[in-house]
């Protein structure tokens, strides 16, 4: 988790590239992943594709605006970007705006100009905020998954799974952030560590032997969700 948090990506709209260049300076230098795009139309495409763990929206670009983009993932019906932690950077113009951009699902703003300091300390609590809000994301919110880890065990649904010991980590490890994509390679660092020669054709077939036990629950779910070339990631969606 800890090391999750520290790679989190960030998606960051913004057409200055004054601004541009010293936000994302200001945030690779803590560790952070950022894919910078100056278009409405870009920053749609890279939240979908790249699943970021939270935006940085300019209010007035080239081709829109950046309050109409949160409030179309507000209003989207996939789960991530619905709760996708967003903040705004504000111009002194546009002060009716910073009210709306909240009214619209922003959850927190920035007026220009801002240091680079606070910039980042209002993305570490709003990241902290998500990860402490595990009621705000899309498994959880649905209601379908209870993880007992004291007991190493998960229910589905209401049931409890009669789970392998690899199937457990690897469940927990995809519930651990709904809505983002696991690649193999990260999945196998974490559940299967050091352990044998697992490879990527291991995650999978696992991952089959999971969703058949899912399935036997509630066959007119698919929790899991292959996101081709990437990996995996849980999604609550009718089969
Ligand atoms: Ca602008």
């Amino acid at each position: 988790m800890e090391r999750s948090q520290v790679s989190a990506r960030i998606l960051l709209l913004e057409d200055d590239p004054a601004i541009a260049g010293t936000v994302a300076f200001a945030l690779q230098r803590e560790g952070f992943a950022v894919d910078h795009v100056l278009l409405v139309g870009a920053a749609r495409e890279a939240a979908a594709r790249a699943r970021p763990a939270l935006a940085i929206l300019d209010v007035g670009l080239p081709d829109g605006n950046g309050l109409d983009l949160c409030r179309a993932w507000r209003q989207s019906g996939d789960d991530a970007l619905r709760v996708l932690p967003v903040l705004m950077l504000t111009a002194r113009a546009e002060e009716l705006d910073r009210v709306i951009g909240l009214e619209l699902g922003a959850d927190d703003y920035l007026t220009k100009p801002f240091s680079p300091r606070e910039l980042v300390a209002r993305v570490r609590a709003l990241l902290r905020r998500a990860s402490l809000a595990p009621a705000a994301t899309p498994a959880a919110a649905s209601g379908l998954f209870v993880l007992d880890a004291d007991g190493q065990r998960i229910a589905f649904a209401g049931q409890w799974l009669a789970l392998t010991r690899l199937e457990y980590g690897l469940l927990r490890a995809l519930l651990r952030a709904p809505g983002r994509i696991r690649s193999r390679e990260s999945l196998l660092d974490e559940v299967w560590g050091a352990e044998g020669d697992a490879t990527d054709r291991t995650v999978d077939t696992h991952v089959k032997t999971l969703r058949a036990k899912l399935r036997a629950v509630r066959p007119e779910l698919e929790p899991i969700a292959t996101h081709r070339g990437m990996g995996y990631a849980l999604d609550i969606a009718p089969r």
